[in-house]
């Protein structure tokens, strides 16, 4: 069926797996509110196409109840990609569990509060990189000892890989406290339309300790 007009609202897990009655309330969900149809999307999502915008709360409500959330279409921050972690033989980090902990901080926050331009980040458990962490406006990667941050990656019409951190971070609050700086400064600094690696290579901050120092020099001001 093709797409009939109204919205496409992105379903997702926190953990990255629908049960069997999630995927049932999700078919029910898309016949009564959407065009009976679902697509698979990229990153860990089902969007359903077609959902008149007066009807968009009720459905999130309802698909709640069922431990199940939803993005909107406008929502510049995105659900966080991550791969299987410590699922996987290779996993060096609980990429699940961080991605939770990202969400959990920052999705509803920045839920209302518009950045320039869509902004993606991505947890990967190791160098294999199957969750392509350095396309991202935030790439984090399992790594010795740590977690080596990507910054400014995008991919689309333009693609750019991120710049990988000189130094490697050393627990999940780090990584928390860098994408919280990241965020705010792309909110303050960034312009309308601006991906955050163009902002970052016009602000000339090639590094998470760059991006800490200018967000310490602008508190300061
Ligand atoms: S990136 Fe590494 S840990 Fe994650 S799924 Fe791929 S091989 Fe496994």
């Amino acid at each position: 069926m093709g797409y009939k007009g109204g919205m496409s609202i992105q379903i997702y897990t926190a953990n990255g797996a629908f049960s069997a009655a999630q995927l049932r309330q999700i078919a029910e969900a898309s016949e009564r509110y959407g065009n009976g149809t679902a697509r698979l999307m990229s990153a860990r999502a089902v969007a359903l196409p077609g959902v008149p915008e007066e009807q968009r709360a009720a459905l999130a409500e309802e698909l709640a109840a069922a431990d199940l959330l939803t993005a909107m279409p406008e929502q510049s921050l995105r659900p966080v990609g991550f791969c299987r972690g410590l699922h996987c033989r290779h996993g060096q980090i609980d990429t699940q569990g961080l991605a939770a902990k990202i969400e959990e901080r920052f999705l509803t926050a920045y839920k209302d509060a518009a950045l320039p331009h869509k902004f993606r980040i991505a947890v990967c458990g190791c160098a294999n990189n199957c969750a392509k962490v350095d396309l991202c406006d935030i790439g984090i990667m399992g790594w010795q000892h740590g977690y080596k941050v990507y910054l400014g990656g995008m991919w689309g019409k333009k693609r750019r890989a991120g710049t990988a951190s000189r130094d490697i971070l050393h627990t999940e609050e780090d990584v928390l406290d860098l994408v919280g700086r990241a965020l705010d400064l792309y909110q303050k600094e960034g312009r309308q339309r601006e991906r955050f690696g163009d902002m970052l290579e016009r602000l000339a901050l090639a590094d998470q300790s760059d991006i800490l120092a200018y967000a310490a020099a602008k508190e300061a001001d």
